[in-house]
């Protein structure tokens, strides 16, 4: 059998060695033909079985995850893939097409699909643009019942090292992972952003999506190496790639396992300079892994996805319980709760029109923009945080500021909130600290006010080189060009870190840059001591710290910062790595 190998999007790393089980695409494979007017009742009971079976499949999934060690994002996807195949639209229309077209239900649910589909290619805005994923898996799912095909249900047992083989896979489907014991999962389709790829890297299990025409070219039982650190499979390795590919695949497991041992010790480099590792979080749920890992702190609560998969705004109260569980849960350890950043990727349906759809959502009323131009949702929440500032060490971090008028609103703000909760005689921490995150090249061009009024600063680099380079993060035609070692980009943050040290204001970096392991070094030697991210790669970046010494690097550093050279930058990257 023929060698070859397939490059996509590696969403979630790691090395998967394993047979290829390849998912069918039902969608694909709808039959249409007529049904007699006799046997109408029947099939319309055959759709209505289909429904209730895919509802206890779900029903199944919520139950299993409730054992506790399941992601939080899954419970709510399960939640929109419920609300999806309860709303009429895909439950009740189907009935009347069967009978008005006389027609089979697999092909009714099809065609009611395709009309569906079409009313969110409609839609601008991409996060709700990307839901029209979720009406398909939903789709997919009653018509496997339907045709008698059950999904991946049918995969129980299998093998350790079984690779899923889809054109596409539902977060839900993903969640069976874990019961499975699947050792890596590629797709077609999907980008970085894609909720299938959040769960896969929650889960920690290796994919590779955006392959394009993996479901076409991969046979079933083919032997698969997924190496989703390099964005790459092979199908059917010779003996000696798959043995090197064994060795890597031990050494992974062997570094793994020594990690764990890491948990406990202060993150300190040889020459002695403490360095905190804090964790970013999205649910409370979430903390329980960060502490698991050992973090020191909160660094980021992305406390918008209080706002996601839900109908309606959050309540005070609400707010209040959730940033109150993550601010005791972490025992006088910080806590920084950002303030919303909904608009452009997070945008949410449920805000009933609240967040409009812009025509460049990137550079629109988003995150602060947004809470400014909407004072009693932001009074509400920044009420919420302060209550919960007595029950740990909260902090306030404000996202995507850009101007000294921006500062001064948003803690006249809270100062107002404040005031409000004193009158109340209602408990707070009168000293929380209030943060601004760096994320706009003119903040960090003219950070001078941002020292002056901000208690600390943290860079999110995500939207920080999506800003500089002017390239939109979540669109895949240009994710290429997203290049965390531009020059610009690396004098940016240089400035930055630089610029807080001077001044004695903590600074932070929050974006994805701070989980990865060859970078650890460059940051180190820019002279930046806090990193928070996802709390799987807190122990791994520990280790990188615990090896480096910081005096030596700052030569290295120097030369990174004279040079405009991309070549260049790379060597003395890999310099930095050698040492
Ligand atoms: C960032 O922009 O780097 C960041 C941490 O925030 P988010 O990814 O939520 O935009
Ligand atoms: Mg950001």
């Amino acid at each position: 059998m023929a060698s070859f190998a397939l490059h996509g999007i590696g969403v979630s790393s790691g090395i998967a060695i394993g047979r290829a089980q390849l998912v069918s695409h039902a969608t694909l494979e709808v039959a249409h033909y007529a049904i007699p007017h006799a046997k109408l009742d029947a099939e319309v009971a055959r759709f209505t079985n289909a429904i209730a079976e895919v509802r206890r499949e779900l029903e199944g999934l919520h139950t299993a995850m409730t054992g506790g060690d399941a992601p939080a994002e899954f419970g709510a996807f399960l939640d929109v893939h419920w609300m999806i195949l309860n709303d009429g639209t895909l439950s009740e229309v189907p009935k009347k097409i069967i009978v008005e077209q006389r027609c089979n239900a697999e092909w009714a649910l099809s065609q009611q699909m395709s009309v569906l589909v079409e009313q969110f290619d409609e839609i601008e805005d991409p996060y709700l643009r990307e839901r029209k994923a979720d009406v398909v898996q939903v789709v997919e799912r009653i018509l496997k019942r339907l045709m008698g095909k059950p999904g991946l249900a049918a995969a129980a047992g299998a093998e350790h090292q079984t690779i899923l083989v889809a054109h596409d896979l539902s977060p839900a489907d993903v969640i069976q992972f874990k019961q499975h014991r699947f050792g890596a999962f590629l797709t077609d389709v999907g980008g970085v952003t894609s909720h299938t790829a959040i769960v896969a890297r929650s889960l920690a299990v290796p994919a590779v999506v955006a392959t394009h025409n993996a479901r076409q070219l991969i046979r079933e039982n083919e032997l698969l190496i997924v190496d989703g650190t390099n964005h790459v499979v092979i199908v059917n390795p010779d003996k000696s790639v798959l043995a090197e590919y064994r060795l890597k695949q031990t050494e992974l497991g062997l570094e793994k396992a020594k990690l764990k041992r890491l948990k406990t010790k202060p993150a300190r480099t040889i020459d002695g300079e403490l360095v905190e590792l804090h964790a970013n979080i999205e649910l409370p749920e979430d903390l329980e892994q960060a502490l698991e890992n050992g973090a020191t702190g909160i660094g980021l609560f992305r406390s918008e996805f209080l706002f996601l998969h839900r109908e309606g705004l959050p309540t005070e109260e609400e707010q209040f319980e959730a940033y109150r569980a993550v601010a005791a849960g972490m025992g006088g350890l910080p806590v920084t709760i950002r303030t919303f950043d909904l608009g452009a990727d997070k945008d949410k349906e449920g805000l009933g029109g609240l967040v409009r759809v812009a025509p460049n959502p990137a550079l629109g009323l988003r995150a602060i923009r947004f809470c400014l131009a909407e004072p009693k949702l932001f009074q509400t929440q920044l009420r919420a945080i302060l209550r919960a500032s007595h029950y740990g060490k909260v902090r306030i971090l404000i996202p995507m500021l850009a101007s000294v008028a921006e500062i001064d609103q948003t803690l006249a703000m809270i100062a107002h909130a404040k005031e409000t909760l004193r009158e109340q005689g209602v408990p707070f921490d009168s000293g929380v600290e209030v943060g601004g995150m760096l994320e706009i090249p003119a903040a960090v061009l003219a950070m001078g006010s941002f020292l002056q009024k901000l208690d600390f600063l943290s860079i999110g680099t995500n939207d920080l080189i999506q800003y500089t380079l002017a390239i939109d993060r979540s669109d895949d035609a240009v994710s290429h060009l997203y290049d965390p070692l531009h020059p610009a980009v690396l004098r940016l943050l240089m400035l930055a870190i630089g610029g807080a040290n001077k001044a004695g204001v903590p600074i932070a970096v929050c974006g994805e840059m701070a989980g990865e392991q060859q970078l650890t070094r460059l940051w180190l030697g820019m002279g930046l001591r806090n990193f928070s991210m996802h709390p799987a790669h807190i122990l791994g970046i520990k280790q990188r710290v615990l090896t480096s010494e910081v005096g030596s690097l700052r030569p290295i550093i120097e030369r990174m910062r004279r040079t405009d050279d991309p070549a260049k930058l790379i060597g003395l990257l890999d310099k930095l790595n050698a040492q």
